[in-house]
C-alpha cells in the first residue's frame, strides 16, 4: 500500500465505510509509516470535531430568539 492508498482508505476507515479486509493492510501500513500515523491521528481529530459539530443542537430559547429575530425582521 501506498501513502497515497493509505490516505484514501483512511477516511473511508473513519467513516466506517471500509471494508472489514482492507482494514488489516491499512493497520499495518501505519505500522511502518510514522507519517500516515501522524495524519491519521489528524484526520480522525478533524472528522470527529466536525461530527460533533454537526450533532450540536441549538437550546430551545436560541432557536425561539431567532425565529422571533427573523419573524421581526
Ligand atoms: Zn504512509
Amino acid at each position: 500500500m501506498t501513502c497515497e492508498d493509505a490516505h484514501l482508505n483512511m477516511h473511508d476507515y473513519i467513516s466506517g465505510e471500509l471494508a472489514a479486509e482492507q482494514q488489516k493492510p491499512l493497520m499495518d501500513h501505519m505500522d511502518e509509516c510514522p507519517n500516515c500515523r501522524e495524519f491519521f491521528r489528524q484526520t480522525a481529530n478533524i472528522q470527529t470535531t466536525m461530527r460533533d459539530f454537526m450533532q450540536y443542537k441549538a437550546p430551545h430559547e436560541l432557536q425561539n430568539a431567532v425565529s422571533s429575530i427573523l419573524a421581526n425582521a
